[in-house]
């Protein structure tokens, strides 16, 4: 008699007293969501169980949606550094590095062979000496507070001369003119929205400016009749009036992205060899490892930054120094810069794209594998693009079925695309395709 028993109403299942108290705590709509997800498990099932046991699965269920912390999630929008999504996935050494360093003491700021108090910043500075090729580098918790801590430290009641083209707001409100000001400095911008001279920066040098500033624009791009100096021009302007050139690279390449098929994109190291004395960029970025913000340059400037006050509020912990350090140990070769997810998701091709996709085609009817486009995003590179492989599924309410993606357990973030609901294999890990083909099943089928 059981199998015969109704599947309960949507309502009632809202308004029970055991389930109506999630409304508030996750939201009506996720809550909507919830339930229909139990409902097309209860109408798969053979038998429709009791009323209390759906309702005790639906409070096991909001109680996990409502549960503070974060999930993981399954990222098939084909953006590969997602700020929303947590940026750059670490490495599986970073994490075990990070995770013995967690569980015990450590170096930390203890110098083993002297057996007394050392620095922070020694270990990963060598790494990043011998990688970037800077006489000296710092690590901190941000880019954001990289660039902070540079004008504080140089540029309090002075002149930043800015060219007028890169006075850009990048994701997160972090707007370069408002920086410039909360830090103390004053903004002295040149040249016009399209056009910027090396002759502009010199014009506006004065005895007040203490930083020449470059900060990559990565997010806007001006066409057509457009000029700005070469950092190299920048640098050169900088040595001869004494003041030093700092660049924003934010992305933090230290590779050739060309290798993987997607456009170069310009790396620490050629900021570098450029002359530049300060470089700027992400962790958790191109660098594919934890959030930080590093500073490379000349170690005379570095070691000035090293005496600021305002470096003990932007410090960074163990457990980033030990994942930073593991991440900055695969930069040795390819092969083992490919152990970083993010170079693994660049280097996939085609062909091994295409043949993971068969596998939701067999098993998802009416689904359809295409050509599509990810993007390497992450604020840094929004609009570099590589080709990639994405599954169509078809469904009358995309955005429905996207929403109860969202909902399940992994959950599963999408795209839409020309009224499609789009899964891009790119950013997603092959060990996590049946996990998505078999939330796909349960949902759509
Ligand atoms: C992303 C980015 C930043 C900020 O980096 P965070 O590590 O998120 O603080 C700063 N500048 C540029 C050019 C960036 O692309």
């Amino acid at each position: 008699m059981s199998s015969r028993r109704a599947v309960p109403a949507m309502n009632r299942l809202l308004e029970d007293p055991s389930v109506a108290p999630y409304e508030s705590l996750v939201g009506r709509d996720a809550l909507r969501e919830l339930i229909g997800i139990e409902l097309d498990r209860v109408r798969a099932a053979e038998a429709v169980p009791p009323f209390e046991v759906i309702v005790q699965r639906l409070v096991t269920r909001a109680q996990a949606h409502a549960a503070t912390g974060l999930r993981g999630v399954i990222n098939a929008t084909g953006t590969l550094l997602h700020t929303n999504l947590g940026r750059a996935p670490i490495a599986p050494a970073a994490f075990d590095d990070a995770r013995a360093v967690a569980q015990g003491y450590s170096n930390l700021e203890y110098d083993l062979n002297a057996g007394e108090r050392g620095s922070r910043y020694a270990v990963i500075g060598a790494a990043l000496r011998a990688i970037t090729g800077a006489e000296d580098a710092l690590v901190i918790n941000n880019c954001a507070a990289a660039v902070l801590l540079v004008l504080d430290t140089f540029a309090k009641g002075r002149e930043v001369i800015v060219a007028r083209n890169q006075l850009v707001e990048i994701g997160g409100g972090f707007r370069l003119p408002e920086v410039l000001e909360r830090s103390g400095a004053k903004l002295v911008e040149v040249g016009t929205t399209n056009r910027v001279y090396i002759e502009d920066f010199e014009r506006a040098l004065s005895p007040r400016t203490a930083l020449l500033l470059r900060m990559h624009a990565s997010n806007y791009r001006i066409e057509g009749f457009t000029h700005e100096p070469s950092a190299r021009d920048l640098a050169v302007l900088g040595r001869r009036a004494g003041v030093p050139v700092i660049e924003d690279l934010g992305g933090g390449a230290l590779c050739d992205l060309a290798e993987y098929g997607a456009a170069h994109e310009r790396t620490v190291q050629e900021a570098i060899g450029d002359g530049v004395a300060l470089v700027t960029f992400s962790g958790d970025k191109l660098l594919g490892g934890p959030q930080a913000g590093i500073v490379a340059g000349r170690a005379n400037l570095i070691a000035r930054l090293r005496n600021n006050p305002l470096l003990r509020a932007l410090r960074v912990g163990k457990l980033t120094i030990a994942a930073l350090g593991a991440t900055l140990r695969c930069y040795r070769d390819r092969a083992a810069r490919e152990r970083l997810p993010l170079f693994r998701q660049l280097a996939a091709t085609l062909e091994e794209l295409s043949e993971r996709a068969k596998a939701y085609v067999e098993a998802l009817p009416g689904a359809s594998a295409g050509e599509s486009v990810a993007y390497i995003g992450g604020g840094a590179l929004p609009q570099a693009s590589i080709a990639s492989i994405a599954i169509a599924v078809p469904s009358e309410r995309p955005q429905r079925l996207a929403a109860r993606l969202r909902a399940g357990e992994p959950a599963i973030v999408t795209r839409i695309e020309g009224g499609r609901l789009l899964l891009d294999l790119r950013a997603i890990a092959p060990h996590e395709d049946h996990l998505v083909i078999a939330s796909l099943l349960r949902l759509a089928g």
